[in-house]
């Protein structure tokens, strides 16, 4: 029952595809992560917005 003590697969860093280093975990380098900090904050993210009040005068009844 002894299992072989696997190493766990490195995950690529999710920017560049490099093996990610513990330190900047899951990145490669300090610089990958701030690229990542970069598309949630620099407006890159999507937010779903419904759309579905868009009855401006289209309700409007006579
Ligand atoms: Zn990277």
């Amino acid at each position: 029952m002894a299992e072989p003590v696997r190493l766990r697969p490195k995950r690529p860093c999710p920017i560049c595809q490099k093996p990610s280093q513990q330190k900047f975990h899951p990145f490669c380098s300090n610089r990958c992560a701030q690229i990542d900090l970069n598309r949630w904050f620099g407006g890159n993210y999507a937010i779903p917005v419904k759309d579905d009040e868009s009855d401006e005068d289209e309700q409007r009844e006579t």
